[in-house]
């Protein structure tokens, strides 16, 4: 039976042998050919989906949570903390919880999706509200936890890179090689990670190279493309609303390495990908997950991307955890009476079907 990912790749940690993991079965997370869009590039290119929205609180976060509260219960600590855009302590409260551990999370006043704050909520964490932006909340957080016997499992913890690593895996276990990995870079450890798996995967001769690492940041969020922290971020992409990435030297290191390429995306653009991702293949990921698709087109467009290439685009949260984003905007429905022959004339109506 699957029971989670650090029992399925067990060599890959450096857990003590009587340590059982804290696990939500996460991982194992489908890789979804995307024939619909590959015919808007003209099968120009062959597109996987990586959907990590389906994991247990429904973002990648779960990969590196289940290795740093597994970590934190080995060394005795007593409870966890994290500064968060939101997907960071939905899955911190979870992986407590589980672990019988308190947890408190410190988030941006009024810039957190709702259902990522009801999971918070829900799942028992210590909520505390700041005025000031993920950076602030991080600084504060690296702070408590060098002074307490409190973990820190922001991905500064190692523990949180070492889970997250092992979706490289599970890509790698399904198609092998692939040319470019699409990216969405806030704080910068996923796509530490990810570059951490594939070097990995490649030194164990399960692989012979490693893909492309394109990353993308949101065009008022992206300290990594214009080279200075940004003071005051902003876009509708909340998860990667980071000005002063935590992870920056590794991220540049991998797109340096990987020979990959580093660009931002402006928040328009990133919605109307999040639409197509939607409506082309019955795929609801939040915005900053659609940047990588989003990314994909900026690439293809550039001519970045030669004929015959293969992309996975790497979807990193749930969808349905920022509803409100897709309520705000203009949506269509018809008001119409709770009568059949009213919905049958709308439905025949011409130039419906
Ligand atoms: C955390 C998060 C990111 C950014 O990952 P980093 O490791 O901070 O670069 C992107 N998308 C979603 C949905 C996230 O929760």
């Amino acid at each position: 039976m699957y029971s989670g990912l650090i029992n399925k790749y067990r060599d890959f940690f450096d857990f003590n042998k009587a340590t059982t993991p804290v696990s939500l079965s996460e991982g194992r997370t489908p890789l979804i050919r995307a024939y619909n869009l590959e015919s808007i590039f003209n099968q120009d290119i062959k597109i996987y989906l990586k959907f990590e929205g389906l994991n247990p609180t429904g973002s990648f976060k779960d990969r590196g949570m289940t290795a740093a509260v597994t970590k934190a219960l080995e060394d005795e600590s007593k409870a966890v903390i994290c500064a968060s855009t939101g997907n960071t302590s939905a899955s911190a409260a979870a992986y407590a919880a589980r672990a019988n551990l308190k947890s408190y999370v410190i988030i941006p006043s009024g810039k957190i999706a709702k259902g990522k704050l009801a999971q918070a909520v829900v799942y028992g964490a210590n909520i505390l509200s700041i005025e000031g932006n993920f950076d602030d909340a991080l600084e504060i957080v690296k702070k408590i936890s060098k002074e307490h016997n409190i973990t820190m499992v922001n991905s500064l913890n190692p523990y949180r890179i070492e889970g997250q690593k092992t979706a490289a895996f599970e890509i790698c276990d399904d198609i092998k090689e692939f040319d470019y990995l699409f990216i969405p870079v806030g704080n910068a450890g996923n796509i530490t990670a990810y570059w951490k798996g594939f070097k990995e995967y490649q030194e164990k001769s399960l692989i012979k190279y490693p893909p492309k690492m394109m990353g993308y940041q949101a065009y008022d969020s992206a300290p990594l493309v214009v080279g200075h922290t940004v003071k005051n971020p902003e876009t509708v992409a909340t998860a990667i609303r980071i000005g002063n990435p935590a992870s920056k030297n590794t991220a540049l290191d991998a797109i340096k390495e990987s020979n990959g390429h580093i660009d931002r995306i402006r928040d328009e653009d990133i919605l109307a990908a999040q639409l197509l991702l939607s409506s082309k293949e019955g795929i609801f990921a939040e915005p900053a997950s659609a940047i990588s698709f989003a990314g994909l087109i900026k690439a293809f467009n550039e001519d970045l991307m030669p004929h015959g290439s293969t992309a996975v685009c790497v979807l990193t949260g749930n969808g349905l955890k920022d509803s409100d984003i897709i309520l705000k905007s203009d949506y269509s429905y018809k008001n119409l009476p709770s009568d059949y022959k009213a919905i049958e004339a709308y439905i025949l109506k011409e130039g419906l079907i």
